[in-house]
């Protein structure tokens, strides 16, 4: 690896005594002082690079007009530009502008194509303002559930076999073994699994949430508890939760093809409405609506199962 590579761009000002060291000879000697400076940490580093170059690479490569059709799927064109978000390696209103400049491009498909994009931008800066409203009130329920279930009735706790990817599950396991090794995931497989855990493990989503916090790079509490309150219908109008059609299709199957559940009990081989009543207390007035239109395989259009919906209601 050249020395350069690792270099990043240069700061606006000079190094202080006490600073991190800057510039290392390679990923391993990064790697290695990380270890002297973190002997309680464990794992590997992460393989997605950081930097304000591998941000602007990234950013050269958004596909906007392609976005809303795909990012639902595992390997959609999603831009992956979260994490350099979160650090500041990139600002929302740069994101936003490159985003604009490649729609007015020849063939870039115009503004309107790329809403869906900048919609998603859009969430990320109103999960910001709310943060600052709330505070700490951020890991509390917003609303109160609509699961039918008592708040008391959730694990306070992570369990084990979740936080050592060991459910079983080839989907779910494959999922925490990526979060752990890559410090991110797609946006589809975090609602996967925030509702597994908290609807088919019921485990607060607090619990679910502090946990990702620790391990994803991009891990923010705005985009992150209110997304797990939003799955766990604290922050929405209904709980989201999914089928294995639904999984399969988004993931390409591959998960189910190696699952050893796979022919025998897998817990989202169901409709949606046998899962549901096995999920949930009946609360007609809640979901009644959507009741009828639910599919076997497939996403809901909308209602809390599809993947682009949003909570409709909020404070
Ligand atoms: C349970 C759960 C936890 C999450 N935790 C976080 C978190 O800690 N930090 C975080 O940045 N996002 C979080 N998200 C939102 C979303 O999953 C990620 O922002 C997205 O997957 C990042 O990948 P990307 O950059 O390819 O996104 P893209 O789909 O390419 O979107 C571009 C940018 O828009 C913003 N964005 C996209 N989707 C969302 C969203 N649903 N909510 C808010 N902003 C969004 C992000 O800044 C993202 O980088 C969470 C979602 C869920 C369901």
């Amino acid at each position: 690896m050249a020395p350069d590579s690792l270099a990043g761009v240069a700061l606006a000002w000079a190094d202080q005594p006490g600073d991190l060291p800057r510039q290392f000879e390679s990923r391993q000697a990064l790697e290695a002082e990380l270890r002297r400076l973190f002997p309680a940490a464990e794992g590997n580093l992460s393989p997605i690079r950081g930097g304000r170059r591998q941000a602007e690479a990234l950013l050269s490569r958004v596909q906007p007009a392609r976005y809303a059709k795909g990012r639902n799927f595992l390997d959609g064109p999603v831009t992956r530009l979260s994490p350099y978000i979160r650090h500041g390696a990139l600002i929302l209103a740069e994101v936003r502008d490159a985003v604009f400049a490649r729609l007015q491009a020849p063939g870039g498909g115009g503004r309107q194509a790329g809403e869906k994009l900048i919609n998603e931008l859009g969430w990320r800066d109103y999960w910001q303002r709310l943060w600052q409203q709330l505070g700490d009130g951020i890991w509390r329920d917003q609303e109160e559930l609509k699961t039918g279930h008592h708040p008391g009735a959730y694990n306070p706790d992570l369990p084990a076999d979740v936080a050592e990817g060991r459910t079983g599950l080839a989907c779910m396991d494959g999922f925490i073994a990526e979060l752990h090794e890559t410090g991110w995931l797609h946006n589809h497989a975090r609602m996967w699994m925030a509702a597994y855990l908290v609807h088919w493990r019921r485990v607060r989503w607090q619990a679910g949430a502090q946990w990702f916090l620790r391990h994803l790079l991009d891990g923010d509490p705005a985009s992150n508890n209110l997304s797990w309150q939003w799955v766990a219908s604290s922050f929405s109008h209904k709980p989201y939760f999914f089928n294995r059609g639904n999984l399969e299709r988004y993931s390409g199957g591959t998960f189910c093809r190696t699952c050893p559940l796979s022919e025998q009990g897998c817990p989202f081989d169901a409709s949606y409405e046998q899962l549901e009543a096995e999920l949930f207390k009946p609360l007609p007035s809640v979901r009644s609506v959507e009741s009828g239109r639910r599919e076997r395989s497939g996403p809901r259009s909308s209602g809390p199962s599809a993947a682009l919906s949003r909570p409709t209601r909020r404070r």
